[in-house]
């Protein structure tokens, strides 16, 4: 006997679902925002000091312009080394699905608890594979902060086609 649903499955239902997921995974759809950080540290000259380029340092002098005046002593923003510390980050949209049950794709076997799966677009790929950690939900950042490290390799998937990308991350603070 035939399969009754044979055939059904035309391009254009594949291309109506992915629509559908399309508006789902919109920033206004079923989505939160999450900041993704990634492992590179860049230098950004003191905005508050005189730079020393000889010595490669703050000379120590308030530059007239920046957040906090100081007269003696070291730059109270950079503590004398003339620049500050900047780490990259992402805000990217993304589905978060809780229950290993709603996991979709390949889910190793030893996941451990606290683990969370994004999906999201596929133009979030790049920046997904480069990041080392990811504050999930950021709006609720005044209530609590849930910091999750990358578990595993993100992952193509879709209907059809690789229109998405899924990752699991493991809670990490
Ligand atoms: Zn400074």
């Amino acid at each position: 006997m035939s399969n009754p649903f044979s055939g059904i499955i035309t391009p254009a239902m594949k291309t109506m679902f992915t629509n559908a997921l399309d508006a789902l995974h919109a920033s206004d759809g079923g989505t939160v925002p999450c900041r993704l950080t990634f492992g590179d540290t860049s230098w950004d000259q003191c905005p508050n000091c005189e730079f020393d380029a000889l010595r490669g340092r703050s000379k120590n002098e308030y530059n007239g312009t920046g957040p906090l005046a100081f007269t003696a002593g070291i730059c109270p923003i950079c503590h004398g080394e003339g620049r500050t510390a900047s780490t990259t980050t992402e805000t990217i949209y993304v589905i978060p699905m809780y229950k290993k049950s709603r996991f979709i794709a390949s889910v190793p076997v030893d996941i451990i608890e606290n683990t969370v799966q994004t999906q999201s677009t596929i133009d979030t790929f790049a920046s997904i594979k480069q990041a080392k950690t990811m504050v999930l939900d950021t709006d609720m950042e005044g209530l609590t902060t849930n910091t999750y490290t990358r578990f595993n390799e993100p992952q193509l998937c879709g209907f059809g086609d690789s229109s998405y990308v899924v990752v699991l991350w493991t809670r990490s603070a």
